[in-house]
């Protein structure tokens, strides 16, 4: 019996963990492979897939109307689809009346085919294709693990899933060597079909990073590129393309709830499943301490090594609604510095992610490493925002907000 969350929670789950056909050069999550024996299975089994989706359907509190299946890896397309298909059987079995369901599927689209683009049709799933612009752009930090660009391959993925007319957003990493291109790699998007736009910046943690280099931006280059875009996407797309920070941004001024966890006053409400039953705070927490739980583990041989679970907690209810996750998320907001506090942009911002607010030569402790690139962006993008707002309030589309430009 699992009991019910005092709030709603979502969970982020790695059927592989961080196991990957590719081995990009900045990514976070590839090095938590090194906690795992060298001969783990690294996959998650179909009786904890079957654990997971009733204790995500049945800890949701009575107030719940809507469960978000995200499925993330490493690599989670090398689960194989038949583990997909068996999640969808189970979903349907365990569903509580009164809740509809959506899935979405994070990956670097090298193994997309027909077949696993017409099960994403056919089940309705959203799919994240990670992309970082065009072949220059993407290849040299991309590699499969012969050390050859994943581009053709990415690009084959995309394909698929447009012939099978699957909803998709692409998900592209801005990090030092590309910061520079954000014109061109925006309308290089667009020219792929893509209408719904995320980017990521890159904020390397010494504990996770894999090469020698650092690909973590500088504020300059993350607020240079956020304006660059921003430019762009005012001149021709306002209303038809929907970059989800320009977005979530207008939606704050707007009076709405931030959507991203990155720019809420508090967050911890998306945790993190890893393939073994490991529970996390966050997926970018995913250290010893932030393990908030452990789903029944059923392959021992899977279980981290030389690594003490925090928390014994199996209950999935219980873990959402913990005191440890629950000060996981208030910390976001009660160790915001006095500068974040008194910040005309602290409400747009909130300090950015918790990951973000780490010493570098440009920033304090405690200040997020992009504070002065978010100020950028914000200054320079708040007339075009007024004007969009007042767009709106007047019943007119956004974008004939020139009209309303002072
Ligand atoms: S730590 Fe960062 S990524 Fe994780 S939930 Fe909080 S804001 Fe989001
Ligand atoms: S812009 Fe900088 S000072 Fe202002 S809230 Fe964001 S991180 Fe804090």
């Amino acid at each position: 019996m699992t009991t019910q969350s005092p709030h709603p929670f979502h969970l982020i789950v790695k059927p592989v963990g961080a196991k990957c056909n590719l081995d990009c050069k900045y990514c976070y999550y590839l090095r938590k492979q090194e906690r795992y024996e060298a001969d783990a299975s690294m996959q998650m089994s179909e009786a904890l897939l079957e654990h997971y989706i009733r204790s995500h359907i049945d800890a949701q509190p009575a107030t719940a109307k809507h469960i978000e299946f995200s499925w993330q890896g490493g690599e989670p397309a090398l689960r194989g689809l038949a583990f997909y298909e068996k999640a969808i059987e189970l979903q349907r079995q365990y569903m509580r009346e009164g809740i509809s369901y959506t899935n979405n599927f994070q990956t670097n689209g090298t193994l997309i085919n027909d077949r696993w683009a017409a099960f994403f049709k056919k089940h309705n799933f959203l799919v994240g294709i990670s992309i970082d612009g065009d072949k220059r752009n993407h290849g040299p930090t991309r590699p499969n693990l012969k050390s050859e660009s994943s581009f053709n391959q990415t690009l084959r993925g995309l394909e698929a899933l447009k012939r099978h007319e699957v909803r998709f957003n692409t998900l592209s990493v801005v990090h030092s060597d590309n910061a520079h291109l954000g014109k061109h790699t925006y309308n290089y998007l667009k020219s792929l079909g893509a209408t719904v736009i995320q980017f990521q910046p890159c904020m390397e943690d010494p504990r996770d990073r894999r090469t020698e280099k650092d690909w973590s931006l500088t504020p300059e280059q993350w607020g240079q590129f956020l304006c660059e875009v921003f430019d762009e996407w005012k001149t021709s797309d306002v209303g038809d393309v929907f970059v989800q920070f320009f977005e979530n941004t207008l939606g704050i001024l707007a009076g709405q709830p931030s959507q991203m966890c990155f720019y809420g006053e508090v967050c911890g409400q998306q945790m993190m499943l890893e393939h073994d039953g490991s529970v996390y705070s966050c997926d970018h927490f995913s250290y010893n301490e932030y393990r908030v739980g452990q789903l029944k583990a059923l392959d021992p041989l899977s279980i981290p090594v030389n690594e003490v679970p925090s928390s014994n907690d199996t209950d999935l209810g219980k873990i959402a609604g913990s005191t440890k996750q629950l000060s996981f998320g208030t910390n976001k907001w009660l160790n915001l510095p006095k500068q974040c506090i008194e910040c005309d942009f602290r409400p747009l911002c909130n300090g950015g992610c918790p990951k973000d607010r780490i010493a570098t030569n440009d920033s304090q402790s405690g200040v997020n490493a992009l504070c002065a690139g978010y100020k950028q962006f914000f200054l320079h993008s708040l007339p075009t925002y007024g004007a969009i707002l007042d767009a709106l309030k007047h019943g007119h589309p956004a974008a004939t907000y020139p009209l309303f430009l002072s």
